[in-house]
């Protein structure tokens, strides 16, 4: 069965396969929304940028089979926040997704994505009345946060629920259009760079020059992905820096590289001395790696990182019969694939949701729509060639 929004995505670009070794600043393992919107941002900021995607097409995995709403609205979350980790924690959470939603809405204006980007209000409704109390102390709990959500007895829905909390101003979009908008970005940095070098406007090119860029002025480290609807995190950066503020960090870093420096910060490097994995010797034949020029973002599809190594100040990202090497690896892979970071292969679950998209005729309505309770359903509409179809989702935990 297909996905809507793969589907949605006419004369897709091609993206080549890793044919040489390469050298760049930042390897970005996986080209879902999370990998490209971290390429976008440090290509945009001068960092040359490789993102390694082990399907055929980008954002093919999670990014293209989601709801895509853009909310911070993750269930009922906040209560729980401010109850486990305090009013400041709760309140740093909820602008920072405040301010991912406004950071992709400035993406889609500036670079002139289209991708079907609509404000929409998003609702957590109840038919259940064990549930209704929750969604009350919700709605004071993010009221306390200084956010005008509110508690609402009726709805846009065409049934009737017994309450719901409503996040005003949140927005929807159609992610596989904005990954290859964002994609577009990262990679026709080639011709603003280096126009003319023969690898303008091409895509997953390797170039020998070194091509000067203009540092931009952006940076915000909210990216607005990598948390599923019910706010649990899928993707990792590979780090050592002993703190625990990871966008103060970024801004500190962000200052420290001007577009002609060649000396970077080590603060993202595995906490290793000796390799993550297993790893075999073939990297030590891999010297003469090509450069990526400045600014410039490549993506490779179809290319499968298979370990990855720490060798003095340099990361070794290895493929198949290819490696990249880097100062800085982001693992943007939503399942994280290096075990000794965390362990994570025996805290995974795996949840199976279901998404269809239904034909309801000129019935469309309004807003974005979970309900609180289990089994989960939401629902929102998507543009359809013929007109607007109801997206709706129902998760089943396995
Ligand atoms: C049904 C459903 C509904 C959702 N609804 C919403 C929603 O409405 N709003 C919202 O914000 N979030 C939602 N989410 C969550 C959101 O979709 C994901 O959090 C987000 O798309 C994750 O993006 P990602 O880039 O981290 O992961 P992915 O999109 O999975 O990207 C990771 C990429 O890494 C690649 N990769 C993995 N391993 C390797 C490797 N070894 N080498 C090379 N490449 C590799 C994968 O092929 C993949 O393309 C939903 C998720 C689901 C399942």
């Amino acid at each position: 069965m297909n996905s809507f929004w793969l589907d949605s995505i006419e004369n897709k670009t091609k993206f080549n396969k890793l044919e040489k070794d390469i050298s760049t600043d930042v390897c970005i393992v996986g080209a879902g929304i999370f990998g490209l919107t971290c390429g976008y941002y440090l290509s945009k900021q001068g960092y040359n940028v490789v993102i390694l995607e082990k399907e055929k097409d980008i954002a093919s995995k999670t990014t293209g089979h989601t709801t895509a709403k853009i909310t911070s609205q993750h269930n009922l979350i906040y209560k729980y926040l401010i109850d486990s980790f305090g009013e400041s924690m709760a309140k740093k959470y909820l602008y920072a997704n405040q301010d991912a939603i406004e950071n992709i809405a400035k993406i889609i204006e500036e670079e002139k994505i289209n991708c079907d980007f609509e404000r929409q209000d998003s609702y957590v409704y109840t038919n259940n009345l064990d549930e209704l109390e929750k969604i009350k102390l919700e709605n004071e709990a993010v009221n306390s946060l200084d956010f005008e959500s509110e508690f609402v007895t009726s709805t846009p829905l065409p049934f009737d629920v017994l309450g719901a909390i409503k996040f005003p101003n949140q927005a929807e979009f159609n992610p596989m259009k904005y990954a290859y908008g964002l994609a577009k970005c990262i990679t026709s940095s080639v011709s603003s760079v280096i126009g003319g070098s023969g690898n303008s406007g091409s895509v997953g090119s390797v170039s020998a020059g070194d091509g000067i860029v203009e540092n931009s002025t952006g940076g915000d480290s909210s990216v607005g992905a990598g948390s599923t609807e019910d706010g649990s995190v899928g993707a990792d950066i590979v780090e050592n820096d002993s703190s625990n503020d990871s966008s103060e960090r970024a801004n500190k870093d962000s200052h420290s590289f001007s577009s002609n420096s060649t000396e970077h910060n080590n603060s993202f490097s595995i906490n290793s001395t000796g390799p993550i994995n297993s790893f075999t010797e073939s990297s030590n034949k891999h010297i003469n790696s090509f450069k990526v020029a400045k600014g410039i973002g490549e993506i490779y599809t179809d290319t499968l990182v298979q370990n990855i190594k720490k060798e003095n100040d340099e990361f070794i990202t290895l493929c198949k019969d290819y490696v990249v090497k880097s100062k800085y690896v982001i693992l943007a892979s939503h399942y994280p694939f290096i075990d000794r970071l965390g362990y994570y292969f025996l805290k995974m679950y795996q949840s199976t949701s279901y998404v269809i998209a239904v034909d309801i005729g000129d019935k469309a309505f309004n807003g974005m729509y979970i309900n609180s309770e289990q089994p989960t359903f939401s629902y929102r509409f998507v543009n359809g060639s013929n007109g607007k179809r109801l997206l709706l989702v129902g998760r089943y935990r396995s």
